[in-house]
């Protein structure tokens, strides 16, 4: 996965909306209905190559197809694998039952003809034999990306995690839940081994992590739940086996929907349990008015090497446009909690187009807000790095903790420098030397920066 020295790098959580008369066709398909497949074809690949050009338009660095060609972020699987039948009845979340008047809202606005809390459910042995799925998925995309006008930093492909499948499609054949989850991930090991093999970074999808708590697991005690949460992540690890850590990010949300969240689980309660997930990178909210406080969870649990940070630095629920300002101290707290510029991609808190259909941020807004990600990303670059804008918020605070970082990545460099001269020469006092010239004159470039902004 890019990591940048340089800057600090954006990206999204993978769905974007699609266009209406797509949306129809896959609704239709999931439906059951016989749809015009050479149209689908079309007007996916048209999709694909409109979403790819806003999004490099909008300055995002690591980019995807937006999953246009799914119907929905993990109810696309039970067109790929065989087992499902039926419908499974998800239960209602723990906040829209305690807010009827909230769900009425909901329903009033019509959100969606996608199956969502009726997908199919588990009903034979599952298999995934026919890949040709994703196949297509990946052919697409890569037939878009040398089409387009510039290159993404980083491709990225996502697919739904084991314990968000077994959690949408309910059980109805498997013994215990833990065997029907292994069971779907050593089948979506398929999918997952395929994306890598193509060249995308793979973003696995795993609102069971976090969501699930208040919807199937509701009525479950906390150290229950924490027991799930760690069972779908060994799952998960087996799935991941044959893929590098650093090719792998995952993303965790509470659900994508502007419901109270009251009975949210606290990042606190699941963090730890996170980082044994074998990935290289974590995707998590940051922003939206329930979670935006919990950055501050990673002064307890600090962060392992091994491992990046995706916050959300844009909501995914609201229309409103987050300024770059906001963006930008949205990403440097977190830098700051982390105490690793390099290791923080500005991303948003979840898809804008989780389900066909279900879409709360208009299309046109939704580029604003990937703008608006990169306008912030680059107010906090020139704060992370000194070159500049150290003036906009918390001036002294800013110049502290960027001098301090200075610091730590000169000595760094100074080792170095002085490791290439020659070994053998290497001692504390050249170092020190080389430390105390390279602040001097990042101090003074700063402070030229400065007075160009006033
Ligand atoms: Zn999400």
């Amino acid at each position: 996965m890019k990591k940048s020295d340089t800057r600090i790098l954006t990206t999204h959580a993978g769905s974007l909306p699609r266009n209406q008369v797509l949306t129809d066709l896959l609704i239709r398909q999931e439906q059951g209905e016989a749809i015009n497949l050479a149209q689908l074809e079309r007007t996916t690949a048209d999709a694909v190559q409109h979403v790819i050009h806003k999004q490099l338009e909008a300055g995002v660095d690591i980019g995807n197809d937006g999953e246009q060609p799914r119907i929905g972020f993990q109810t696309y699987v039970p067109q790929r694998m065989r087992g499902f039948g039926g419908e499974s009845k998800r239960p209602t979340p723990q906040d829209m039952r305690e807010f009827p008047d909230f769900m009425a809202i909901m329903q009033k606005r019509q959100m969606s003809r996608a199956k969502v809390f009726n997908a199919p459910q588990a009903v034979a042995e599952v298999q995934y034999e026919d890949l040709s799925g994703v196949q297509n998925e990946c052919t697409l995309f890569r037939y878009c990306l040398d089409q387009a006008s510039q290159p993404f930093t980083e491709p990225f492909m996502t697919a739904a995690s084991p314990g968000i499948i077994c959690t949408t499609m309910l059980n109805a054949y498997y013994d215990s839940h833990e065997r029907y989850v292994f069971a779907v991930a050593e089948q979506m090991r398929k999918e997952y081994e395929y994306i890598h093999s193509q060249g995308f970074a793979l973003q696995l999808d795993a609102p069971d992590l976090a969501m699930e708590r208040t919807f199937l697991f509701q009525d479950n005690s906390i150290q229950e739940f924490r027991k799930i949460v760690e069972m779908h992540i060994a799952a998960m690890n087996h799935a991941l086996q044959n893929i590098p850590r650093d090719r792998v990010r995952l993303h965790v949300c509470w659900g994508n929907y502007d419901g109270p969240h009251n009975h949210d689980v606290p990042l606190a309660d699941i963090l730890p349990i996170l980082y044994r997930a074998k990935v290289g990178a974590l995707s998590l909210e940051m922003s939206n008015p329930r979670h935006q406080h919990e950055y501050k969870v990673f002064k307890r649990y600090k962060l392992p090497a091994s491992m990046m940070l995706i916050p959300g630095v844009i909501d995914s629920t609201t229309n409103y446009i987050e300024p770059a300002e906001v963006v930008a101290d949205r990403i440097c707290q977190v830098v700051d909690v982390i105490g690793d510029r390099s290791r923080v991609i500005a991303g948003s808190d979840c898809g804008f187009g989780t389900f066909a259909g279900w879409e709360m941020v208009a299309e046109g807004v939704v580029w604003e807000k990937l703008k608006a990600c990169s306008a912030g990303a680059q107010l906090a670059t020139q704060r992370l790095w000194g070159k500049g804008g150290l003036k906009a918020t918390s001036a002294r605070k800013q110049k502290k903790v960027v001098a301090k970082r200075q610091t730590g990545k000169t000595v760094k460099t100074g080792r170095k420098v002085a490791t290439k001269k020659t070994a053998a020469k290497t001692t504390r006092k050249p170092v020190k030397k080389v430390v105390m010239k390279k602040v001097a004159t990042k101090k003074v470039s700063t402070r030229k920066a400065s007075r160009r902004g006033r």
